[in-house]
């Protein structure tokens, strides 16, 4: 390879891709590399220091669940579902959209909402971004929300954190007051609810609701999906969104996350949807295929317009939680639901027989217990029997029932309370369930009833059905992927293992720090060496995706301003190549955007930079810049960039997105930069999961540590001068951070420095051997890439006709994912093939690439059809190809096995190329119009 590239050695490549005046990195905070067998007996001895084995009944939206282990371990444990990228090559998908479809529709069945999206990053977010769609939707007029008291609390305190910079004022108010206060004199835009309430409290909200519609307010119900089985769903209660967290359909706790949050909208609301939406449409063939609906309004693809800043979501836990429905179905999940009712009333009663009071006497899962002075003595008595009970004041002691809660824990529990109120303690058998619901909040609406969610009831069938929509899907267990900005690198087995170590998954974020030891000491030490590897002061972990990362390293900015007495800098720089989510995270900062050009060699405009600088010295706040640059390039000008922006007070944040070349060669402290994020689904090996889970932490300078996210409900989650928390949970996705922790503890600092090498080798060889078929776009200094590179495909169009969609959907009938398309630039490929694939697999995409130009040439030359031929059909179905009729003008061969390696390994796409305009104009989202969809298309094809 080195001789391809024309290099002496690793070291002389760099030497020639990286500016010499940013050379240098200082890993030798890193411990020594370990063996695999060594990280996962030191992960296994963290993970043992977590008191995993004491139940926590503490609620707030995380509860303890039993993954079914035909979940676990064949999609949670499975690199064919956790290893895919996101579904935007829709025909390479169909397995994951379907599982996406199967979660949509049980979140719209559960709330009673028509349009439901596929999952936000978590239940505090998930919120924050329904007051974001409601002000949306009110245009951006009016500035109070009024937030009920009985919200869970790190709820409040991510809608607080995500209010202030853009003006918003929260107004709690205990909800028995909110009618009033809708009505009072500011008009609200939003009410934001909880149901049931944080204390337990079931209660119907149609006055509150009604009261928001006539202030002119829209009405927002954070929900508890398993509760929805048996109560009124909110939707039937006249709510516009309705959000909460699924974990509790079988995803671990994880200390936090991830887990797949919902949102379900109003039919009117469905263009303001924050995160993706899967939506069925057809195939070339009129068949029916999914794909991601609606992409024009993907919010961060509107940039400085968006109210969100959603990429990366939560997708394998949503695939997880929508099988969680599959498998159980609609008796199944009501089953569940009744018994955790049924324990949590006989609990109730063992309460009232000990002689205390309850908070709330109607209740789904939770307890709110009054024990007065005997709130300590009851929770000890509890702690002592192996659980943690939720203090929620001074006197009262909730306990939120699950259903992993057996028998003999629920006697036990019976008994906590007993000996804390001194009284003799209760049979089991004596204990009264709960009265029957008010008729007002008892469910009567049916819920998963499409086709299913009735059918997958023997393990079998479960299994099978998995494996079929497995097969569906190109995952990096097929083939490579060679995405350009979404590193797209191998997730080691060994770097997976930990993740269902159950001292890592059955945590829950808010048990006693002292329970959590061990996540302690693993957030400690992959802090320190992030630190190392960013060269910056301090990390925080907390943001569950790079978006969230660039919004909490821009608050840190705006903080420290404001500490200094700037508040007035609020003018936020970004490179028009810059990737969607920047100026999205701008603008939910309260910043403005002003976008700086760029060169024709795909650099930042310098010139162009210095006038905006100058033209906003006073108000200047940032500059968000990538590095190496989303054009593959490391630019030469950097540290003057960022000296320029800090000569006019501005700070520098650097999208890490890309530091899969910096590792070990220079860092983002060697650039100039303040504040950086780091994507560890991208650089750190945590998989994509189909479009999430992920994990964005920063790393700032020593100025900017004290203005870190912090959390209400953790204090070791930051500073104490922090802005609040920036995700619900305190160290947000903390149960795969293990993944990272093993990653970088088996590299070690060479390893680590080795792998960046490589990833520019391999991305250098892939432009080299490809050059003379493809126009290579942007080089360095020295005729360079960095550890990507760009394809010019624009070429083709005059031609031959071809678009570089079709180059895509060709690539598929070879058996590969396309690499990125028409992003930093339209009508190009942007390929990064990272350190972890071999030279034989690089080969076989290289030539896969080759034989497609040649198919081009063809068409060019006329030997082939403009409008009938290999790259226009693309991809071609098995059915098509095995056809009684082939009506092409070239041979089923050349459409199916254009080269002979695809013939040894052969993938099929299962549907044609994808209209995503008929999708758009026929918007369907859940599986029951699917099921008539393809019935219809059945009746079609018969006739
Ligand atoms: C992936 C990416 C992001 C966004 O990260 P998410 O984790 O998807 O939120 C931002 N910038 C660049 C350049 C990226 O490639």
């Amino acid at each position: 390879m080195l001789r391809v590239v024309g290099a002496e050695s690793l070291e002389d490549l760099a030497a020639r891709t990286l500016p010499a005046a940013i050379a240098g990195a200082d890993l030798s905070a890193l411990p020594a590399p370990s063996t695999e067998a060594e990280a996962m007996a030191e992960l296994r001895e963290l993970s043992e220091r977590n008191r995993w084995r004491v139940k926590s009944l503490i609620g707030l939206g995380y509860h303890n669940t039993h993954v079914p282990p035909v979940i676990q371990r064949n999609v949670l444990e499975n690199p064919g579902w956790y290893t895919a990228y996101t579904p935007y090559q829709a025909e390479i998908a169909q397995g994951r959209l379907e599982a996406l479809v199967n979660f949509q529709t049980a979140v719209a069945d559960l709330t009673g909402l028509p349009v439901a999206n596929a999952s936000l990053l978590d239940e505090g977010t998930a919120a924050a971004e329904a007051v974001a769609l409601a002000h949306a939707a009110h245009r951006g007029k009016g500035r109070v929300l009024l937030a009920a008291a009985d919200l869970h609390p790190q709820t409040l305190a991510v809608v607080r954190t995500r209010a202030e910079p853009v003006g918003t004022e929260v107004k709690v108010v205990p909800p028995a007051e909110i009618a009033d206060a809708a009505a009072g004199a500011e008009k609200p835009f939003a009410v934001l609810l909880q149901y049931p309430g944080t204390t337990g409290e079931a209660r119907d909200l149609s006055p509150e609701i009604a009261a928001a519609h006539k202030a002119g307010a829209l009405a927002i119900v954070c929900a508890d999906p398993l509760s929805l089985c048996l109560l009124t769903p909110p939707g039937e209660m006249g709510a516009d969104v309705v959000v909460g967290s699924t974990q509790r359909f079988g995803v671990p706790l994880g200390y936090g996350g991830p887990h797949a949050a919902y949102m379900a909208v109003k039919d009117a609301h469905k263009r303001l949807l924050p995160g993706r939406l899967v939506g069925v449409s057809r195939d070339a063939a009129g068949q029916p295929a999914m794909r991601l609906a609606l992409q024009t309004r993907e919010q961060h693809i509107r940039r400085e317009k968006a109210t969100s800043n959603i990429c990366t979501a939560q997708v394998l836990l949503a695939v997880m939680a929508g099988m969680y429905a599959v498998w159980h179905g609609p008796e199944g999940l009501a089953r569940i639901a009744r018994r955790v009712r049924l324990q949590a009333g006989m609990l109730a009663d063992a309460a009232n027989r000990a002689g205390f009071a309850l908070r709330h006497e109607t209740f789904f899962d939770t307890v709110a217990i009054e024990a007065g002075g005997k709130a300590d003595a009851l929770v000890r008595a509890a702690l002592g029997r192996g659980f943690n009970l939720r203090r929620v004041d001074a006197g009262c002691v909730a306990v939120s029932l699950d259903e992993t809660v057996t028998r003999e824990e629920l006697s036990s529990l019976a008994a906590a309370i007993a000996e804390a109120a001194g009284a003799s303690v209760a049979d089991l058998s004596d204990l009264a369930p709960a009265p029957e619901l008010p008729a007002a909040l008892a469910r009567r609406s049916p819920f998963l009833t499409a086709e299913v969610f009735n059918t997958h009831r023997s393990e079998h069938a479960m299994l099978r059905y998995l494996k079929r929509l497995e097969d569906r899907d190109v995952a990096l267990n097929r083939s490579m992927i060679p995405l350009g900005s979404c590193t797209m690198k191998l997730n080691a087995t060994a770097e997976m293992m930990p993740v269902t170590f159950p001292g890592f998954a059955d945590v829950h974020p808010f048990a006693p720090p002292e329970q959590a030891e061990g996540y302690a000491e693993l957030t400690r030490r992959l802090a320190d060496w992030l630190c190392a590897v960013t060269g910056f002061a301090a990390v925080s972990l907390q943001p569950n995706a790079g978006s969230q990362g660039e919004y909490a390293g821009l608050l840190a900015i705006r903080a420290y301003h404001r500490a200094r007495g700037e508040a007035g800098r609020d003018v936020c720089l970004i490179p028009s190549s810059a990737h969607g989510t920047n100026p999205a995270s701008a603008v939910m900062a309260g910043m403005r955007v002003v976008v700086v050009a760029c060169d024709r060699d795909g650099n930042v405009d310098v010139a162009d930079l210095r006038a905006k600088a100058e033209q906003h010295s006073a108000r200047l706040a940032a500059l968000m810049v990538t590095y190496p640059s989303t054009h593959g390039v490391f630019e030469e000008g950097i540290r003057e960039i960022c000296a320029l922006v800090h000569e006019h007070g501005g700070q520098v944040y650097m999208d890490g997105a890309n530091m899969n070349a910096q590792v070990g060669l220079t860092s983002p402290a060697a650039i100039g930069a303040d504040v950086c994020h780091l994507n560890l689904h991208k650089t750190f090996c945590i998989p994509h999961g189909g479009g999430g889970p992920g994990v964005g932490p920063i790393g700032v300078a020593a100025h900017l540590a004290p203005h870190l996210p912090n959390h209400p409900m953790h204090p070791g989650a930051g500073p104490e001068t922090g802005y609040g928390p920036v995700s619900a949970a305190p160290f947000g996705s903390a149960g795969i951070l293990p993944i990272s922790y093993a990653y970088i503890r088996m590299m070690g600092a060479e390893g680590l420095t080795r792998a960046t090498r490589v990833a520019i080798l391999s991305a250098n060889y892939v432009a080299k051997r490809l050059e003379g078929h493809y126009p290579v776009l942007y080089r360095g200094a020295r005729g360079m890439v960095a550890h990507e590179c760009i394809l010019d495909c624009r070429g083709f169009q005059q031609g031959g006709g071809v678009t570089v969609e079709d180059i895509a959907k060709r690539l598929q009938d070879y058996g590969f994912h396309a690499p990125t398309m028409s992003w930093p630039v339209a009508g190009t490929l942007m390929v990064e093939p990272t350190e972890s694939e071999p030279l034989a697999e690089l080969d076989r995409f290289v030539d896969a690439m080759v034989a497609i130009r040649a198919e081009i040439r063809a068409i060019e030359q006329g030997r082939s059809d403009r409008a009938d031929n290999p790259l226009k059909n693309a991809p071609h179905t098995a059915a098509e190809v095995m056809a009684e009729k082939w009506a092409h003008p070239y041979g089923r061969e050349q459409a199916a096995f254009p080269l002979p390696f695809v013939r040894a390994h052969k993938y099929w796409p299962p549907v044609k190329r994808v209209d995503n305009v008929h999708g758009d104009r026929n918007l369907v989202c859940t599986c029951a119009p699917l099921e008539e969809y393809a019935q219809q298309a059945q009746l079609r094809a018969a006739e």
